[in-house]
């Protein structure tokens, strides 16, 4: 077998085609050209702010009324409502156009892979999103904006209408389980797969790293798209290091 690296993106576009699941799994490294950064990496904004974190703990925003209310002001100016997708995103949009991408596993909670034109029920967010409240006592979702009206409205930390209980956005804070119906899609998802293209996640955390492996051991192909090495790159059958906007676009015209 040749190196990860230095298998030519002709070979892979090969595989893309004569896939019949291609299951892509994407981080925060596509996001990254449209000017959301980085929460969770090495260099991640919570990583090197411990205060940001805390606003990112569900103990703490479960409990302290001030965590909330600057949570909704921080939610008020999150750069996901003002991102544009970028040529990333709309590859993977024509990449499922094109009849070749089953089903898009995301990190992000920017909601970007939908604005680009992927199908919603396509797209499978194991970190939940930012453009949905939920109730954490009832369980009701909204849509954000309505939420945030409310907050520009003079409400510092909006309740939920029908019970009263606390709002959050859905996304999954730290100390906060992944949703376990969520979960199993992905699941499925990287069991029946029979190429499994990685884009823009370091692979340093679970479910994501997990859906790699699930993958490999079930016989698919593993390709990974970053800038970085990952833990994963050893398994792969390609590894690609260019910037990603410039990489999937001709990956995905070659396809
Ligand atoms: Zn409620």
């Amino acid at each position: 077998m040749a190196e990860p690296d230095s298998v030519g993106l002709e070979e892979i576009a090969g595989w893309v085609r004569a896939a019949r699941s291609v299951v892509v799994l994407t981080g925060a490294g596509i996001s990254t050209e449209s000017g959301i950064p980085d929460f969770r990496g090495p260099q991640g904004v919570w990583t090197k702010d411990p205060k940001a974190e805390k606003l990112s703990n569900l103990h703490y925003y479960m409990t302290d009324p001030e965590v909330r209310v600057a949570s909704w002001q921080a939610r008020l100016v999150h750069p996901a409502w003002t991102a544009e997708p970028n040529a990333g995103h709309r590859a993977l949009a024509e990449l499922e156009g094109k009849g070749h991408l089953e089903v898009l596993v995301t990190q992000n909670i920017d909601g970007l892979h939908q604005k680009a034109g992927s199908s919603p029920d396509r797209v499978i967010e194991i970190h939940g999103t930012v453009r949905e409240v939920v109730c954490m006592a009832c369980g009701e979702r909204a849509p954000m904006e309505r939420a945030l009206d409310r907050v520009r409205a003079g409400e510092a930390d909006p309740p939920c209408r029908s019970c009263g209980g606390i709002l959050k956005s859905a996304t999954i804070a730290f100390g906060q389980q992944l949703d376990p119906a969520t979960l199993r899609r992905a699941v499925a998802a990287a069991q029946t797969a029979d190429l499994l293209l990685a884009v823009g996640t370091s692979l340093s955390v679970h479910p994501a790293a997990g859906l790699v492996e699930i993958a490999a051991r079930t016989g698919a192909r593993v390709v990974i798209v970053n800038a970085s090495p990952t833990p994963y790159d050893a398994l792969a059958d390609a590894v690609l290091r260019d910037p990603i906007g410039t990489v999937l676009p001709e990956l995905v015209t070659a396809a």
